[in-house]
């Protein structure tokens, strides 16, 4: 039976290490780390993601900003509220909650950040340096992954990886972040041709597809160290991965649940990211 990597305790442990950290630098610079979250519309998962954050930020001493705007607000509005924050010295790190109401286009008002303020990872500055292996700020999800393998202790130099998922969000910065890190990577998608045979070899394995509980035992070699990133509501409520845990953590030698692993990370690496941006500032 594999052993369970616990992201709960990973992410609480990395927001402490934030939180004395954040005391260190007030102590030594009088800076405290300070993050802005714009929040367009009423969608509720939206909303609770910002509440999630706006706590998070509050426990780790940070200064934490809301700006909130009906769903029909002007993109202009949405620029002009960026490009102050820009210039802004108590934020450090600005967060647009996505998805945005379609009449506001993404690309323009991510482009609009500061990339050294961009503590998602989503400016094209930073991917653009993700793929040169120097960013300033990479994403959050990715990021908490690479910190899950890490204390866990189960390695990546040399390993073959394989993702399952080639989204911006997830699956392509992750795959550069492996590559960076000396993994062998395949990234797989719906197109791959034969997907048991490639998860097959993987000695680290990521799920990263929203698909529930698409990755079975069969599709997956013994001593696997599988970190599944999907969250599926399924019909009667419950809450899934990718990963069809009960069955493939039998063969796994380290596995993530769901709720409990790469989720709470994500939260844990903006507000590491936010602090990162502030120590840079105090430079
Ligand atoms: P997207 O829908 O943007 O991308 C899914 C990717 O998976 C696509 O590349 C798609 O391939 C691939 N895929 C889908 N079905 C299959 C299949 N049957 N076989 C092979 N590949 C497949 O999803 P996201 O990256 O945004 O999210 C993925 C999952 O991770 C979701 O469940 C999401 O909720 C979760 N998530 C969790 C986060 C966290 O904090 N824990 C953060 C972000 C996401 P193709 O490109 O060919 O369409």
């Amino acid at each position: 039976m594999a052993i369970i990597i616990d992201g709960k305790k990973i992410a609480q442990d990395v927001r402490n290490e934030v939180k004395e950290e954040v005391l260190r630098l007030k102590a030594k610079t009088g800076i405290v780390p300070g993050l802005a979250v714009i929040l367009v519309g009423e969608d509720p998962a939206s909303k609770i993601y910002v509440r999630m954050k706006e706590a998070a930020c509050e426990e780790a001493g940070f200064l934490s900003r809301e700006y909130k705007f009906p769903a029909d607000v002007d993109e202009g509005k949405i620029l002009s509220i960026i490009s102050d924050l820009n210039r802004d010295d108590e934020i450090h790190g600005i967060l647009v909650q996505l998805p945005l109401p379609g009449h506001i286009s993404s690309d323009s008002i991510i482009e609009a950040i500061d990339p050294r303020k961009d503590v998602d990872g989503f400016h094209p500055y930073n991917i653009g340096h993700l793929f040169t292996g120097n960013p300033f700020h990479m994403a959050c999800t990715p990021l908490g992954i690479l910190e899950l393998i890490d204390r866990s202790g189960t390695g990546i130099e040399g390993k073959e990886a394989v993702i399952v998922g080639r989204s911006n969000i997830v699956g392509k910065p992750l795959a550069l972040m492996l590559l960076a890190r000396h993994a062998t990577v395949t990234v797989c998608h719906t197109r791959t041709r034969d997907l048991p045979e490639v998860t097959g070899r993987a000695e680290l394995l990521i799920a990263a597809a929203g698909r529930p509980e698409m990755i079975t035992k069969d599709m997956v070699r013994d001593g696997v160290v599988v970190i599944d990133v999907g969250i599926n509501r399924l019909d009667d409520g419950k809450l899934v991965g990718d990963v069809a845990f009960q069955e493939v953590a039998e063969k796994a030698s380290h596995i993530t649940p769901v709720p409990g692993g790469v989720g709470p990370m994500t939260i844990a690496m903006l507000l590491k990211n936010t602090l990162n941006a502030a120590v840079a500032r105090s430079k």
